[in-house]
């Protein structure tokens, strides 16, 4: 049996334990943490959603009438009208026949891959999609392949040449890490032109890109049949939890019968369900959220790029700076604690060795105030790293 305590004490040693942050409170710009007070710039809450008034008024008003656990799978007795409501509603907004509900994108992810592919298929996934997609294609048993960050070329190399078995290609709409789009138009020219699957995990763009939230997809003019698979997660943009598959009728048929992670787990809350029509209803109708979302991103990038820090590419909510080692990474969080800023550093292997980052994110509910202080936070560091 080897040490668990030694690999322990070498993650430690190698900067690269991990710790948590204890909040107090909700969600939101403004969070205690660890019993101070910081602003917050590394949730994923992009449009403020997760603890609004009427999505907590929701919620509450739900588990009155639902009360709290929904005490079975799905299929068995766990399925409720606040469910299938939100399930028509999802398929509505993402303009899709039919959506199914999961407990959460992870196992959405893990769900779809290993129902649709079996061993003998092939998955060709870009190398920076979510760990649960990487995860999903082993446990498929398929045969995977990672191609280099956005290369359509190199699927296109791949996909080619005819094999016995169903292709799929599968990517993040958004990447998490990086805030960059992937090329979707390309991956859904070459999956039409080589009968091929594809599933795109818009997990970040859902609610945040389009002029009505409609993510990756609607920033591209893309729709059913150029992406037949699309799942999303509600903890992010939508600010509650789960997530949601949505396709045509045979598809969403299929996954009720054969994802795994779909009928051996409780469905979530009813109350959840309830709680994320609001939010749903709210990330669609106000569309001043990603309106001011986009102006403090270019105000963000247009000061940032002052400073002498690497900034990466983005024109999303995801705007990473990117300090190389671990180590770094570690010291330039921890600076911004001292100013009252709370961004967690990301590590290996959540990206690659040598590209730790400062992951910032933006939300909709950040004020000017906040984004001052940020940016006088990130100006002492790039003065700093100068020296
Ligand atoms: C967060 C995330 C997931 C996982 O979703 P959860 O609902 O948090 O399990 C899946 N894919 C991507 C791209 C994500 O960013």
């Amino acid at each position: 049996m080897r040490s668990l305590r030694a690999e322990l004490n070498d993650l430690q040693r190698r900067q690269l334990r991990r710790e948590h942050r204890v909040l107090s409170g909700p969600q939101g710009p403004e969070v205690l943490v660890d019993g101070k007070p910081a602003v917050n710039f590394c949730s994923n809450d992009y449009l403020g959603l997760a603890a609004h008034p009427q999505v907590v008024g929701a919620l509450q008003k739900a588990a009155g009438v639902f009360g709290v656990g929904s005490g079975s799978a799905h299929l068995v007795s766990g399925y409720s009208d606040a469910h299938r409501a939100l399930e028509g509603e999802l398929a509505e907004f993402t303009g899709r026949p039919r959506a199914l509900l999961f407990s959460s994108g992870y196992m959405a992810n893990l769900g779809v891959i290993s129902a649709l592919l079996r061993h003998g298929d092939r998955v060709f996934q870009d190398r920076l999609n979510h760990a649960s997609l990487l995860d999903a294609a082993v446990l498929s048993r398929a045969r995977l392949r990672r191609y280099p960050h956005a290369d359509s070329d190199a699927v296109s190399r791949w996909v080619a040449p005819a094999q016995g078995g169903d292709c799929m290609i599968v990517s993040d709409g958004v990447f998490s890490m990086d805030g960059d789009l992937a090329p979707l138009p390309k991956l859904a020219a070459l999956a039409r032109a080589h009968r091929a699957w594809l599933m795109v995990d818009d997990a970040h763009g859902l609610g945040v890109l389009g002029a009505t939230g409609g993510g990756s997809l609607e920033h591209y003019g893309l729709d059913s049949r150029e992406v037949p698979i699309l799942v999303g997660t509600l903890g992010k943009a939508f600010g509650t939890f789960g997530a949601f598959v949505a396709g045509d009728t045979d598809l969403i048929e299929y996954l009720m019968q054969k994802a795994r992670t779909y009928i051996y787990t409780t469905a979530p809350p009813p109350a959840v369900a309830e709680a994320t029509r609001v939010s749903l209803a709210i990330a669609r109708r106000e569309v001043w959220r990603r309106t001011h979302l986009g102006e403090l991103i270019a105000r963000f990038r247009d000061a940032v790029k002052g400073f002498g820090l690497p900034l990466q590419e983005s024109f999303t909510p995801i705007q990473p700076v990117i300090a190389g080692s671990a180590e770094r990474a570690l010291a330039w969080s921890r600076r911004l604690a001292r100013e009252g800023i709370l961004v967690t550093p990301i590590r290996p292997p959540t990206v690659p060795e040598g590209s730790a980052r400062l992951r910032i994110t933006l939300s909709a509910v950040h004020t000017d105030q906040h984004l001052a202080r940020l940016l006088d936070g990130l100006r002492l560091l790039g003065e700093e790293e100068r020296g």
